[in-house]
């Protein structure tokens, strides 16, 4: 059975970027992997706004999310909490050993800078958490004002997930002074999953290279090391290493400005489709996602038969909340390959299917 997910992540993936998977192995030693693996970091640093080099780990954005506190927390790390994956950072450093503490804001609350230079303030932290899009519940923090916020306190190392961002807006890690920034491929890029992008700053590398506990795997000075040859420390997943090389062609054939524009703009229909049927966004007013929209289920409909008969009948897939906030809410993503007529045919299914269920 095949259906078109919009939930948010993972999102559809591209013919062509399937087809770009299918190409035969290549050593990940051979002059052709370290070749392709060169051709990308223009187009990667690009995409982060960076000089430094972009690394490519093989895992899910959680490995170097934890792998990157084992590198850079010696002291304690300030992990900014507004939604389910910025809530379990927490847990994940407190799993490894480390020293951390909650800056808690409400799920669909935006992470307030005032409140992050006022803990920061209080001393004893060496690293901060931030996650720029809170996928859970579509809440896209200011990172501009969060950024010039951890400039003022130059020991703390600022481990910034742009999941669900990254691509979709603009992000210039080196203009913001971002110390280490990270996306995974099955959100905001539209890859199949299992690939990380993370880029690390000199001053992040060099706190890195000062700790015992790092382990081996997401070792960010492992990773500068390889990267200088054109490599990665262990075998990585090259099919979505050939993805991301198609994706690179795609991006730069739309131009990062026009692909910004797409996401804002098919954004607000869906936004506006949602408005106009009665619901509101749970998140804060101003503080929405531009890559999904997570909306309050205020019409009380069952989320779980529209979900039914969406996939059923018309063969589209949405979410019907995250964790907490399963039932409540929904959410629609607008991420990576899509276009106006795609997210019109699904606010055409989707009218179809309330209509059918009875709500307005
Ligand atoms: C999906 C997501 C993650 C977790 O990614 P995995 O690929 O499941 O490891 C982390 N942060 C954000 C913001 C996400 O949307």
């Amino acid at each position: 059975m095949s259906y078109k997910l919009f939930i948010p992540g993972p999102v559809a993936v591209s013919e062509k970027t399937l087809r770009a998977m299918a190409r035969p192995m290549i050593g990940h030693r051979s002059s052709d992997f370290i070749a392709l693996y060169r051709d990308m970091q223009p187009g990667l640093q690009a995409l982060f706004g960076t000089r430094d080099p972009v690394y490519l780990a093989t895992s899910s954005a959680w490995g170097v999310m934890e792998g990157s506190l084992r590198n850079v927390v010696r002291k304690k790390v300030l992990c900014c909490m507004n939604g389910a994956f910025s809530d379990k950072w927490l847990d994940v450093a407190r799993r490894c050993g480390l020293e951390a503490a909650p800056l808690q804001f409400e799920w669909g609350q935006p992470v307030d800078p005032a409140a992050l230079r006022a803990e920061l303030a209080k001393g004893g932290y060496d690293a901060v958490t931030i996650i720029h899009n809170e996928t859970s519940c579509g809440c896209m923090s200011d990172l501009p004002a969060l950024a010039a916020v951890l400039r003022e306190f130059p020991e703390v190392i600022g481990i910034v997930d742009t999941v669900s961002s990254l691509s979709a807006v603009p992000i210039d890690k080196d203009a913001l002074g971002l110390d280490i920034v990270l996306t995974g491929s099955q959100k905001a890029l539209a890859l199949p999953p299992g690939l990380t992008l993370v880029s690390v700053s000199p001053r992040a590398l060099a706190r890195a290279a000062t700790a015992p506990a790092r382990g081996y795997y997401f070792d960010l000075v492992e990773f500068q090391k390889n990267h200088e040859g054109g490599m990665t420390p262990s075998t990585p997943v090259i099919p979505l290493i050939y993805a991301l090389q198609s994706k690179l062609e795609d991006i730069a054939a739309e131009g990062l400005a026009a692909r910004f524009a797409r996401q804002a703009r098919l954004n607000r229909t869906v936004r506006d489709w949602g408005y106009a049927r009665g619901f509101r966004l749970f998140p804060r007013e101003g503080y929405g996602s531009v890559t999904l929209n997570c909306f309050a289920n205020t019409l009380g409909v069952d989320l779980v038969a529209v979900n039914k008969a969406l996939k059923e009948k018309h063969g589209f897939v949405i979410d019907g909340g995250y964790g907490k906030l399963k039932g409540t809410t929904f959410r629609i993503s607008n991420m990576g390959d899509e276009t106006d007529a795609t997210i019109a045919d699904l606010l055409r299914a989707l009218d179809v299917v309330l209509a059918g269920l009875g709500a307005k």
